[in-house]
């Protein structure tokens, strides 16, 4: 596509942060044209794991998990400390599951179908490579050249564009900012591993290995005997990328991964690997003319304590686009102001919480100690597994206000909704459409 096209705002990027703010600003009735430089569907290197948090927001935009062809609903998370202890917390609550995994190729795509439903133009296959922003007073103030010739003007432009945001990297440059040194955060290799045996096939496990601490490895589950395996590091700690690969070996053929996935486990294809940038204080959520708001990995609004970050993508490209429509496009700054405002409130405090906690299961010591208060009594593993799942706000150890009924009284996502997680489960049709999709699929 070439051509010139005109609208109010422009979503660079189509991951979860960027469907989340083209679909919210398409039903508050704004044009809202969404590029990204994929086809549909994509692979994105990702874990896939969908936290009761990310469920709920998924729910919000409309998503229906038949939708997802890989969506598959888990009940227990696994945790093995450095010494070996096992510790299992439950996800699931009234008998309906909390917790699910789903491939982001199908999860992206669902949403990307999400926003064009809403009213977004989606645009696929176009690379951002230019953005020019205006002074005040011109509108429209941002000019986006992209791949083939497409031009996108608009008033405001919101940055979905992930852990390399290419949007980032041109407004620093254009304001003579020197570049950042890296993304931070965490560093992450996945694979894909089938068939897997049993006890991978149907749980969802993370495992605190001495040497990647206070990172760990991960087996989640997928229908058709499939896993999605890897590992996360501190980038920091992590050195370099050949360091990083060895641990990434090492893992792959030590006795826990060979063991749970099982003899006949064959990796899918060759490992990928990705950065996860986390801790929203690391940089500015917004230019202070309110042209340019950056949401999802761009903003850095991963967890640190987990590295998870489907949830906070999805909140903070909601968030953006809130602030924008209740601002109106002529107050750019106001709707920047805001959303900074309440992204610091929601996110900022879980995201020292979550600096403090890593720092806790750095050592083997305290991972250990960690996995043993966990698992201490059924109330504990209850509790464990609904916080690290925001089935609660992670915050609630440290907010006494928030210790209300309602709190912890909140309907588990989806349930009794046509795509109810419980249901999909229980038919039989679907899941056999789910099998076939597991292996054949690269
Ligand atoms: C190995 C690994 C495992 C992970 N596991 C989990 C997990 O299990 N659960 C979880 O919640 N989180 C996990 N995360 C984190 C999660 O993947 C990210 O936080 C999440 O994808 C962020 O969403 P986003 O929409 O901000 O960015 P992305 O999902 O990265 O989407 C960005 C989009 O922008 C597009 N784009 C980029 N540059 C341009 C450009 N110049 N022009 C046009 N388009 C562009 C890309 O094609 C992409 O579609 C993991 C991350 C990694 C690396």
């Amino acid at each position: 596509m070439s051509g010139t096209v005109d609208t109010d705002v422009l979503v660079v990027g189509a991951g979860p942060a960027g469907c989340a703010a083209a679909t919210t600003l398409a039903r508050r009735g704004l044009g809202v044209v969404l590029v990204d430089r994929a086809r549909f569907p994509r692979d994105k290197c990702c874990g896939d794991g969908l936290t009761t948090g990310a469920l709920r927001r998924l729910e919000l935009l409309g998503l229906d998990p038949g939708d997802v062809a890989s969506f598959t609903s888990v009940r227990a998370l696994a945790v093995r400390s450095p010494h070996g202890r096992i510790v299992e917390l439950p996800l699931e609550r009234g008998g309906t599951s909390c917790a699910a995994v789903a491939r982001r190729r199908d999860l992206d795509a669902a949403l990307v179908a999400v926003a064009r439903a809403a009213g977004a133009v989606v645009i696929e296959g176009h690379e951002l490579e230019r953005l020019a922003v205006g002074r005040a007073g011109r509108d429209p103030a941002c000019c986006a050249g992209f791949g083939d010739g497409l031009l996108v003007r608009s008033h405001i432009v919101v940055a979905a564009d992930g852990a390399w945001s290419r949007v980032r990297a041109l407004r620093e440059h254009a304001n003579s900012r020197p570049s950042r040194p890296g993304v931070g955060g965490w560093h992450a290799f996945r694979a894909y591993a089938a068939p897997v045996a049993r006890g991978a096939s149907e749980k969802l496990w993370v495992a605190f290995e001495p040497e990647l601490l206070p990172g760990y490895l991960w087996s989640f589950p997928l229908a058709g005997g499939t896993a999605n395996i890897g590992i996360v590091v501190r980038r920091g700690d992590s050195g370099s990328g050949r360091v990083l690969a060895a641990a990434w070996r090492d893992a792959l053929a030590g006795p826990f991964l060979t063991s749970l996935l099982g003899p006949a486990a064959a990796l899918e294809a060759p490992a990928r690997s990705w950065p996860i940038p986390a801790g929203v204080d690391g940089a500015p959520l917004a230019e202070p003319s309110g042209r340019v708001v950056y949401v999802g990995d761009a903003a850095r609004a991963a967890d640190p304590f987990t590295g998870e970050g489907i949830a906070q993508a999805l909140e903070t490209g909601a968030a953006a686009a809130r602030a924008i429509a209740d601002a109106g496009t002529g107050e750019p700054e106001l709707a920047a102001r805001r959303y900074a405002a309440e992204v610091r409130r929601t996110l900022g405090t879980e995201h020292r919480m979550g600096r403090a906690l890593s720092g806790l299961v750095g050592s083997a010591g305290g991972a250990e100690g960690v996995v043993r208060v966990a698992g201490a009594s059924r109330w504990t593993r209850r509790a464990a597994g609904r916080w690290l799942f925001e089935d609660v706000p992670r915050t609630l150890p440290v907010t006494p206000s928030s210790w209300r009924r309602e709190t912890f009284e909140r309907p588990v996502p989806y349930s009794g909704a046509p795509g109810a997680l419980g249901a999909r489960e229980a038919d039989p049709a679907r899941r056999s459409g789910e099998d076939r999709g597991g292996l054949s699929r690269g």
